[in-house]
């Protein structure tokens, strides 16, 4: 009996202990003001996948104010949204295939939410990243830093 008793405030350390307690998750919106709620995601420490759930909150349709959320290089950002003009509406504006994308969720209409897992072993610590909507003009405003 007393033993049980000693272990159980161990067992409860550990519990929260930095390397079980990893909230390594992150939620984002974009709204019809062509805006993300973020400007900067830092990923917590310890993290080697993160959660990442973008919600629409505005009422606007896809095909005029549509969202979705990448993850790249800020040097490579221009070049992907340029080669993602030929996608189109129906391929998310986004290449298939373009190895410079890191991460990506799908392109939302006002109302809709859509959750991916980012593979963090494919980020450099320190690395220069953003992340952005490749909606036409939308990465103009609609970009931020990703910290890692
Ligand atoms: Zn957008």
């Amino acid at each position: 009996m007393k033993l049980k008793l000693l272990f159980l405030p161990l067992f409860l350390m550990i519990l929260s202990s930095p390397t079980f307690a990893k909230d390594c998750k992150q939620d984002i919106d974009g709204n019809d003001k062509m805006q993300f709620n973020l400007k900067e995601i830092k990923v917590p420490k310890g993290c080697t996948t993160m959660k990442l759930n973008l919600e629409h909150s505005g009422k606007m349709a896809k095909k005029t104010m549509g969202h979705n959320w990448i993850l790249a290089k800020t040097k490579d950002i221009a070049a992907i949204v340029k080669s993602g003009l030929s996608a189109g509406l129906a391929g998310g504006y986004i290449k298939k295939g373009d190895s410079r994308i890191l991460a990506h969720t799908i392109l939302l209409g006002g109302g809709e939410k859509t959750s991916i897992s980012i593979d963090l072993t494919k980020i450099k610590k320190g690395g220069d990243y953003s992340f952005f909507c490749a909606f036409p003009g939308h990465y103009i405003l609609m970009r931020g830093k990703f910290k890692y």
